[in-house]
């Protein structure tokens, strides 16, 4: 903690990009709380502000470096001001980070809150009494009550290298992390009023490889749930390649287990498949989601489709049309191909020009719009069970609720009693678009 005398550092941390990094800030969030830091009601009122960054896209990324250009530039006239960075832009090598992002203070690698603290402490010495934690496994646990939705991270890093992306590079090898630890955070998140719970990973049916003991998702997900009290369980990322038959059979065997996938295929052409060296082919995909089906025959598949890859002719854009057509995802997460340079592909010729690669993206948009509208209106009029999570859509005059089906649809209420948020309610659907839902509570 801090000396008495001192005024409380306030700190403001600004996120992009996936659900990794929002959990991710929760973590560094929850560390500067414990070490006497408090958060601050703007970023103007602050005294650190952290950056956590996304590389994924080009886009995301240059939105990093526009924020940091614009506090590096904030700190003329508030030189006391600390600025940090982290997420997937920082990679293990700090040189080289340095060199691209220029102007913050201290830089760190996501996950590892030990060399956030080490810097810190340059900064900001803390007393001698308090020692620099070893990793986020081992921060205190917060004790407020965080809502009904929690996240919680299984596994880090990514060992596959498709050729397109930069997560393997930026966030290392694929490590687990120990399976009674998961367990455990997961029984506290309950005790403070989790009723829904995401276990998250880049690769997160890889899970417990590493291990190399045999334990895996399955055994994982066995475990969380039998935590009394918990409601739903979901987990994300899942790589097409590693759902095994055991894996499967969870979504049958499993009561708390959700009946919604997240798959991402990312092309349904086999050469820009093996292009991207997903190691799978457009009929193994095919074939897979058949063996789900079989076996959770009321699943939801969404996905994560990449256009305009590295020599992607119309041909094989239709191709990915089709595959649509024939899964029929609920959600297609779209995005044009951008270069990461480090990456394999950024050494090929990005040749898909930019106007091509938007009218690809709209296409694609039309074609999971017409279906996703498709199946909401095939729910207009009928009985759903949604776990509300939250108060307040911006999007709606009246005072609306918002909550998801076990699979994973949006739904919108009319707002009501308190007590019922974290609380699974009987609702009868009434609007739909392709996005969502609008019903009303039914007695
Ligand atoms: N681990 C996950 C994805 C992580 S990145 C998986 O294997 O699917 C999230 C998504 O961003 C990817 O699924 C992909 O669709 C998109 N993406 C990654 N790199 C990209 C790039 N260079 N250009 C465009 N989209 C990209
Ligand atoms: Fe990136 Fe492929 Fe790993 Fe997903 S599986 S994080 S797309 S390298």
């Amino acid at each position: 903690m801090m000396a008495e005398s001192e005024a409380p550092k306030r700190y403001w941390i600004w996120t992009v990009g996936c659900q990794m990094n929002k959990v991710d800030s929760d973590r560094v969030a929850d560390t500067m709380q414990a070490r006497g830091y408090l958060p601050a009601q703007r970023e103007e009122d602050a005294d650190i502000v952290i950056l956590n960054s996304c590389a994924v896209r080009e886009s995301a990324e240059r939105r990093v470096s526009g924020k940091l250009g614009n506090l590096v530039a904030l700190k003329q006239e508030k030189p006391q001001l600390v600025l940090g960075l982290t997420g997937c832009s920082v990679s293990p090598d700090f040189e080289a980070t340095r060199k691209r992002f220029r102007g913050a203070d201290l830089y760190f690698q996501p996950t590892r809150i030990d060399q956030f603290l080490e810097q810190l402490d340059v900064i900001w010495p803390a007393p001698a009494d308090e020692g620099v934690m070893a990793c986020w496994e081992e921060q205190p646990a917060a004790t407020e009550d965080k809502g009904p939705i929690a996240y919680v991270p299984i596994s880090n890093g990514c060992d596959k290298f498709c050729t397109y992306c930069i997560v393997p590079y930026r966030r290392g090898r694929e490590t687990s992390r120990p399976m009674l630890d998961i367990v455990d955070e997961c029984g506290n998140l309950v005790k403070r009023g989790a009723r829904e719970i995401t276990l998250l990973g880049q690769r997160v049916n890889a899970y417990g490889k590493d291990f190399k003991d045999g334990t895996d998702l399955a055994d994982l997900l066995r475990l969380v749930n039998d935590i009394p009290g918990l409601e739903r369980l979901r987990f994300l990322t899942s790589y097409p390649k590693d759902m095994s038959d055991k894996l499967i059979a969870s979504f049958a065997e499993l009561d708390k287990v959700c009946e919604h996938l997240h798959l991402p295929v990312q092309s349904g052409n086999d050469a820009v498949l093996q292009r991207m060296r997903r190691g799978y082919t457009r009929d193994d995909y095919l074939r897979l989601v058949e063996r789900i089906r079989a076996v959770a025959p009321d699943i939801v598949l969404s996905t994560d489709i990449i256009v305009g890859f590295c020599g992607e002719t119309e041909e094989e854009f239709q191709e990915t049309l089709s595959l649509v057509e024939e899964v029929r995802f609920t959600t297609v997460y779209s995005a044009a191909y951008s270069v990461r340079s480090g990456t394999l592909a950024s050494r090929w010729e990005d040749d898909v020009p930019p106007d091509v690669k938007k009218d690809r993206l709209r296409r694609l948009g039309e074609v999971q719009e017409r279906i996703s509208l498709q199946q909401h209106q095939a729910l207009r009029g009928s009985r759903v069970e949604i776990l509300v999570e939250s108060t307040e859509s911006e999007r709606h005059d009246t005072p609306q609720w918002q909550g998801r089906t076990r699979q994973n649809r949006r739904v919108f209420l009319p707002r009501g009693d308190e007590s019922l948020l974290g609380q699974v309610v009987p609702v009868r659907i009434e609007k739909v678009s392709p996005w969502a839902m609008q019903g009303v509570l039914v007695a």
